[in-house]
């Protein structure tokens, strides 16, 4: 399906920036230097979110609009439309929002059907006293909210999906009975064609204040029901309005279990550089990755996490596990690509 079509499909792609606009009226943070970084898929969604910025917006205003680029884009297999499904072939989106100023968050998760779950999730954080709701009752809250249902599954991922179960053999996401301190299980199954993929965009606007979202399909082929990070605040994003926000990519699983981006908020609570307190989640992860299924030769991880974090300064910095990752920032005029840290060389035993 062409993009242009998709576009036209959404009934409620008027209504909803009506209602999220007016929403808040809000405590005032001290003016910053206004910065928008996002993944390396940001591109357009950090110039859009600046551009809301620039006109006096709110930043979570920003963000959403910048992601739902991509969220539309059948061409990103790995957010919205177009995301590549799980092992039954069925699209499930996970997201979540923080918005800074008011402290208040929403997230979906395992979503089917609707393009942009970033929406939804705002949804939940401004219309109902919880912030996360799932599966059925996150598409139910949705329909509820006037967002429509489509199949969110191109020709394009239906291929891949096919050329995966044709594949099929070690390569799923199941493990034997074992006990619990055996690490070598899994250690001979080899790594499938997995896409990891997700955007996560964070905002600071004209007034100071800090806002920021995640949005993804998740990990390809997942169990369905699996959900990753990009849904649970702390783990894929976190926002604390007097310090600043973090958000990350690449293996859900491992920030879940290390509470990534709350890590990388708390070291810039306690004076890190973005950059630097990325790096103290990479070496988190590093340190806790355990099993041998997931670990080199060498000991190190055998995937990659990204991450992303920008300051009340308007400082910004992002690291990842192994160099190479770009990332996307804007500071008022163009967007640009640059490189995150890499906290070790590239997955080999070169060094
Ligand atoms: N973090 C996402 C997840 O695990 C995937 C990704 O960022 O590539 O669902």
């Amino acid at each position: 399906m062409k993009r242009r079509t998709f576009l036209q499909t959404s009934t409620m792609a008027s209504l909803i920036p009506l209602i999220s606009q007016k929403s808040f009226s809000l405590p005032i943070g001290s003016p910053g230097k206004p910065i928008s970084i996002a993944s390396g898929n940001g591109l357009q969604a950090t110039a859009k979110a600046m551009e809301i910025i620039l006109k006096g917006g709110d930043a979570l205003d920003g963000v959403i609009a910048g992601v739902n680029i991509v969220e539309d884009d059948p061409n990103d297999n790995s957010v919205g439309y177009g995301g590549l499904p799980n092992e039954d072939g069925v699209v499930e989106l996970d997201s979540s929002v923080m918005h800074g100023p008011t402290h208040r968050g929403g997230a979906v998760a395992s979503l089917q059907n609707i393009k942009n779950p970033s929406k939804v999730a705002r949804f939940v954080m401004e219309r109902t006293d919880h912030v996360l709701l799932v599966g059925e009752g996150a598409l139910k809250f949705a329909k509820m909210h006037g967002f429509k249902e489509e199949n969110l599954l191109t020709e394009e991922s239906r291929k891949e999906w096919v050329k995966w179960k044709e594949l099929l053999s070690k390569k799923d996401d199941y493990l034997p009975p074992h006990a619990i301190d055996d690490l070598d299980i899994g250690a001979n199954l080899t790594e499938a064609m997995k896409t990891y993929g997700t955007i996560n965009c964070l905002g600071l606007d004209l007034a100071g204040n800090i806002s920021g979202v995640t949005t993804t399909s998740g990990l390809s082929y997942k169990i369905p029901g699996r959900v990753g990070d990009s849904p649970i605040i702390g783990a894929g994003l976190y926002v604390d309005n007097e310090i600043g926000a973090a958000g990350s990519t690449g293996r859900g699983e491992a920030n879940l279990l290390d509470c990534s981006s709350f890590l990388i908020v708390e070291s810039m609570r306690r004076g890190m550089s973005p950059t630097n307190a990325c790096l103290v989640a990479c070496e988190r992860v590093a340190t806790h990755t355990k099993e041998k299924r997931l670990l080199t030769k060498e000991g190190r991880p055998t995937f990659n996490v990204s991450f992303y974090a920008i300051n009340k300064k308007g400082e910004y910095g992002s690291a990842a596990i192994y160099e190479g990752v770009k990332f996307a920032v804007n500071d008022g005029k163009e967007s640009r690509l640059e490189t995150a840290v890499g906290y070790f060389k590239i997955r080999s035993n070169e060094d």
